[in-house]
């Protein structure tokens, strides 16, 4: 059996440059992994499927999870006609604008990189992941990068100076197409991503804090005022700035203070169920 760590994801930036002919969004975002994990356990069947199980609601268990999509592709590419167990025990909010889902997925392809001997360089695991998600080539990689094309050209970057994330997601769905369409070219090229790139090479936190920007902010905030008031809620109770992540909901605010970051904890608690205190991984 393989077990693999899915880690979480939050954008320090995003921004829409433009909408391409193809129908997706040329992006440029940065973007860094963070201590909270799905974990994804891989066992061999000797019978020709695809398993997947969660005891989550809202994960589907077939085609539609993009686990299966990942163990669907790298079964078809080497023409293996073992199967695959795949279980996931989530930790990642669902649907939160955390990649959840798409963590998942690039862990299947690790793990089954591992798993069959298919010795896969990480550029090549991440080219059949960005197959399956605009975010699973990131996943891929981890740490922290610059994403650019639809989110598939990925270019990593050093880690951002140590500090502590609030992450906390109001109890409300987001469908990221919906946001997506809502987006106008007034909203979009608004994000200065070579500053942000320099403030982290620099280590430089205050720099980095005063850099976070995220063009779907406004738009998710319009939607749905409950992310706009969680904002204001944890820049009052001490955050030095606080961003959405992705599409939302999931709104993450940095300190360098271990009591800072509690007291924040404790004020948003009451307000949603998912509120975790987590740091960067680099
Ligand atoms: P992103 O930040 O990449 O936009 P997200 O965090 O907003 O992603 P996910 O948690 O990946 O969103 O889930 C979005 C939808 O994808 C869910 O509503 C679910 O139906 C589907 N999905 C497919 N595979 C998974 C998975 N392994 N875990 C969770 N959701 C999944």
């Amino acid at each position: 059996m393989i077990v693999e760590k899915a880690p979480a994801k939050i954008n320090l930036t995003l921004d829409v440059l433009h909408k391409r002919e193809d129908g997706y969004h040329e992006v440029e975002m940065i973007m860094t992994t963070v201590d909270l994990f799905d974990q994804i356990q891989i066992t061999e069947l000797e019978e020709n499927t695809i398993l997947i199980q969660s005891e989550k609601r809202f994960v589907p268990d077939d085609y539609r999870n993009l686990a299966y999509q990942a163990a669907e592709k790298v079964k078809d590419k080497f023409n293996i006609t073992k199967g695959v167990q795949i279980s996931i025990y989530k930790q990642i909010p669902v649907a939160a604008g955390l990649a959840g889902g798409s963590s998942d997925a690039a862990a299947v392809l690790r793990g089954l990189n591992q798993l069959w001997d298919l010795h896969l360089s990480q550029e090549q695991l991440a080219e059949m992941g960005a197959e399956i998600g605009s975010d699973v080539a990131f996943c891929v990689y981890g740490g922290t990068a610059l994403a650019t094309g639809r989110g598939e050209k990925i270019k990593p970057l050093p880690s951002p100076p140590n500090c502590w994330v609030v992450l906390a997601k109001p109890s409300i769905g987001i469908s990221t197409r919906t946001i997506y369409e809502k987006l106008t070219a007034d909203h979009m090229n608004n994000v200065n991503t070579n500053d942000m790139i320099q403030a982290i090479k620099d280590r430089h936190y205050p720099t980095v804090c005063q850099r976070l920007a995220n063009v779907l902010e406004a738009v998710t905030m319009d939607t749905h005022p409950e992310v706009k008031w969680m904002k204001y809620q944890m820049l009052k109770s001490g955050a030095d700035n606080v961003l959405m992540s992705g599409s939302g909901p999931t709104i993450f605010g940095l300190t360098q203070k271990e009591s800072r970051a509690e007291r924040i904890y404790n004020s948003l608690r009451g307000f949603c169920e998912d509120v975790y205190v987590v740091r960067m991984l680099g």
